[in-house]
């Protein structure tokens, strides 16, 4: 894999086939989830403990996987939302980022996090390579970055595609690979992954995502269930089977094909 300089951007051409390099966030460097110069911002120097507070509520919500919670205390969320939703960074809530998609609330960050490590990780107790479909503004690819070996994301709309490349710049996450493309055909040069998860959702799991899946590994993804409705699915690759089961009820944007 050859990683791209920043302004280089790495694009999937509309024509089938195409993959491009994934690109690097940023140079190798030590891997912290605190940006390295401080924004000025409103939540200043008191975030860590506003953050420690939102943990605590995950943790009574019943997240309880340990290396979920101190990704969660330790990702800055606010430095992802517009100035003016700094104030609601860390409430349970989900916030507009532009071009009418949003991030999703922390609690279904967390859990969809949690429900990924359900799966086989290393010796270090980490996943291997994961694939996110819908990068968004990039805070769970940073959250992500924090639980597994490498983190392929992938955008369809250029404009949040950019932004989540001006976001997470700060954080010098050498093992988030950023990529421009339609990820309903996933990422094939990173495959396979341990883990693929969609902050998007579709009638259906797409099945380049089931062939790009490692055996033993997950798919977490929103997706219309009989009812019309949609809720999470947890797709597990055995051996013997391909095991699906429905979830809760969520609401997440929809899974849209071809950039834009
Ligand atoms: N994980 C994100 C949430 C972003 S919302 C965050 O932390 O901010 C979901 C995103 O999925 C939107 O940005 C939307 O543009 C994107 N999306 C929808 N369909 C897609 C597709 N086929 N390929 C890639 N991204 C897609």
């Amino acid at each position: 894999m050859t990683a791209r300089r920043p302004g280089f951007p790495a694009q999937l051409g509309p024509s089938a086939g195409a993959v491009p390099a994934a690109r690097k966030v940023a140079a190798p460097a030590g891997r912290s989830a605190a940006a390295a110069p401080v924004r000025p911002q409103g939540l200043g120097l008191d975030s860590g403990a506003v953050r420690a507070r939102m943990v605590q509520k995950l943790a009574s919500q019943g997240v309880s996987d340990a290396q979920v919670l101190a990704a969660m205390g330790s990702v800055e969320r606010h430095r992802f939302v517009d100035s003016a939703l700094v104030n609601q960074a860390y409430e349970d809530t989900s916030l507009p980022i532009g071009l009418g998609q949003t991030i999703s609330k922390p609690n279904v960050v967390a859990r969809m996090a949690e429900l990924l490590m359900g799966g086989a990780r290393g010796q270090d107790g980490k996943l291997g390579r994961v694939l996110e479909i819908g990068t968004g503004c990039g805070y769970q690819a940073a959250v992500l970055s924090l639980l597994a070996s490498e983190v392929y994301s992938i955008e369809r709309l250029r404009g949040l595609h950019d932004k989540a490349r001006d976001n997470l710049r700060a954080f010098r996450l050498a093992n988030v690979h950023l990529l421009f493309g339609d990820g309903m055909a996933g990422y094939a040069r990173g495959a396979p992954y341990a883990g693929i998860i969609a902050a998007a959702g579709g009638e259906a799991i797409p099945q380049a995502w089931v062939d790009q899946l490692a055996m033993g590994g997950r798919i977490i993804a929103p997706m219309v269930t009989a009812g019309g409705h949609q809720a999470l699915v947890l797709l597990e690759k055995t051996p013997a089977k391909l095991k699906q089961t429905v979830l809760e009820a969520v609401h997440f944007v929809p899974l849209k094909s071809g950039i834009a």
